[in-house]
């Protein structure tokens, strides 16, 4: 960064510090309108135009002429992120996995050793396999960050597929131990993260070729626990308000488990809860650090009853040891209203306490189904068929036709005449009314059950691709309805995020109503609000005096 610009980040930090601290953390809009008025901005010719840009440029960002990047990369991006940075206490991250969390720098010496071993001709397959005939060689940090990172419009099956990498060096306790360390220093120092709940893989075996490691044939389940627990230990002998949580997950595709060993996923589950409560009574200090699970995958083809039924006697006998059960639901779906149904599902079938994602609830459907027509229009005007399988055609599928000629014609390629797009438009929207109301009664039981729900904008809006950008993610309605909130980045090499980011895009999102003394006492989990105004006044003096030292 130059220096002018260095300069102008940090007077601008210097003045969002003390006007948060001293409007006690109102909404962003207002902020910054109260910022641009003072007195001491106008005598600052380039703090005020600065800032005038960027309200600009936020406001743009609301009607979809100016992106996040933009938002992001500009001073005044940079000095909230430095505000949030500074902030006195630390975030909680509640929703991590380690293999996407694992940057290149901890990857690539790990991964030269592999390389250069006896074994080099299966990982550079295996590589290859995954990442396609021109990953190899990977001769630096770059090449491995390279690959790791989601690129512009890949989606969730690429992205299950490139945590790879990471998979690959995590071959015993040892590796774990260094990954979970690594991670809890970087977040710390990078991000001001001081509580991570960790989701983690505990059994590493599988079936599924594409999936399978070579050399860790060896590395058995309480290797994983006990070195990941190790490595935060360690970290947390050294920063004592460290605080973690072990969340070990568990794929939910009833054709991802160990079939080799095993009848079916049922058999397979049940095994892999023994073994976890086995681990837990050998070493019973994990206990405290252990004591949920999460259940992670592609759902697509899990939303009926039937689909929850070979996890469900798993997921009880945790329950009655004492665990809390989370689950990744709602964030992919074949349609919006099966979308719906996983949730629901997995409230009734396996009592969920926390919703990871969630998304299938804070889609507006009447915005979703109109949107979806209008896609599928253009197409019936140009004679084009809809793809089998793909998202357009299995929401015509699954809608209620009035007319089902207006369905073949749709699905074909055949032109509608006018007549024939009334009747479509009524379809959608009575489809969409149907689903508003599933969605609202879903959702209005998660608020009575007092359900969690964790939101994770990158991994939304870069994942599902169902809504159309991030100003339009859902935390901050659910906020005002009263859903019990948590903020995550899920995998923040992986879709170039982190912590800090994450809250500015929920800012930016909803710059007029979500206060930022809310925001704060969300991520940090905070919820004695005098004290957050008592830590930004303490934050103020700091930042003041610190401005008058050299
Ligand atoms: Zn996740």
């Amino acid at each position: 960064m130059n220096k002018k610009r260095e300069q102008l980040v940090n007077q601008l930090k210097v003045e969002i510090v003390k006007i948060i601290s001293e409007t006690n953390g109102i909404s962003l809009s207002d902020t910054l309108e109260l910022l641009i008025q003072s007195i001491k901005i106008k005598e600052n010719s380039l703090v005020e135009k600065s800032l005038l840009e960027f309200n600009h440029l936020l406001t743009g960002f609301q009607i979809d002429e100016v992106d996040i990047d933009t938002l992001l990369t500009h001073p005044v991006g940079e000095a909230l992120f430095g505000f949030f940075k500074s902030f006195p206490i630390p975030y909680n991250e509640e929703h991590i996995h380690l293999t996407g969390s694992l940057n290149a720098e901890f990857i690539y010496p790990r991964l030269k050793k592999l390389l250069e071993g006896e074994n080099k001709a299966i990982y550079e397959k295996k590589i290859k396999d995954v990442y396609g005939e021109d990953s190899i060689p990977i001769n630096s940090i770059d090449d491995v960050d390279n690959l790791i990172r989601l690129k512009e419009g890949e989606q969730f099956n690429k992205y299950l597929e490139i945590l790879y990498l990471a998979k690959l060096v995590l071959v015993d306790r040892k590796s774990h131990e260094d990954a979970s360390y690594h991670m809890a220093k970087e977040l710390y120092t990078k991000f001001n993260v001081g509580q991570i709940r960790l989701k983690f893989t505990l059994s590493r075996s599988t079936t599924i070729e594409t999936e399978k490691i070579p050399g860790i044939e060896d590395i058995t389940e309480e290797d994983v626990v006990l070195g990941l627990y190790d490595g935060f230990k360690k970290f947390q002998q050294e920063n004592n308000f460290f605080k973690f949580i072990l969340s070990p997950s568990f794929r939910k595709e009833n054709n991802f488990f160990d079939s080799e060993n095993y009848e079916t996923k049922q058999d397979h589950f049940n095994a892999q809860v023994n073994s976890l409560l086995e681990i837990l009574d050998k070493h019973s200090f994990l206990r405290p650090y252990v004591s949920e699970v999460d259940t992670v995958g592609d759902e697509r083809e899990l939303y009926r009853k039937v689909h929850f039924k070979q996890m469900k006697s798993g997921l009880r006998r945790l329950q009655y040891n004492g665990f809390q059960i989370r689950s990744h639901h709602g964030e992919t779906w074949k349609t919006l209203k099966k979308g719906v149904q996983s949730v629901d599902n997995a409230m009734n079938i396996w009592h969920i306490d926390t919703l990871e994602h969630g998304l299938s609830l804070g889609i507006n459907p009447n915005f979703y189904y109109h949107s979806l027509m209008q896609r599928v229009l253009e197409k019936n005007q140009k004679e084009e068929k809809l793809k089998e399988g793909s998202q357009e055609y299995n929401e015509i599928q699954d809608m209620e036709w009035h007319d089902q000629n207006v369905k073949e014609k749709v699905l074909g390629g055949t032109p509608l005449s006018d007549d024939e797009i009334i009747s479509f438009t009524k379809t959608k929207f009575h489809t969409a009314r149907e689903v508003e109301h599933y969605q609202h009664d879903v959702l209005n039981r998660m608020i009575n059950k007092q359900v969690s729900l964790v939101a994770l904008p990158s991994s939304n809006l870069k994942l599902t691709g169902c809504f159309p950008d991030y100003k339009d993610h859902p935390f901050s309605w659910w906020e005002k309805k009263g859903v019990k909130l948590g903020v995550g980045t899920d995998n923040y090499i992986t879709l170039s995020t982190n912590f800090i980011q994450e809250m500015l895009i929920l800012l930016f999102s909803d710059p007029i109503n979500l206060k930022i003394t809310k925001l704060l006492m969300v991520s940090t989990k905070e919820k004695r609000r005098p004290f957050i105004s008592h830590l930004l006044w303490e934050m103020r003096k700091e930042i003041v005096k610190g401005k008058v030292e050299p």
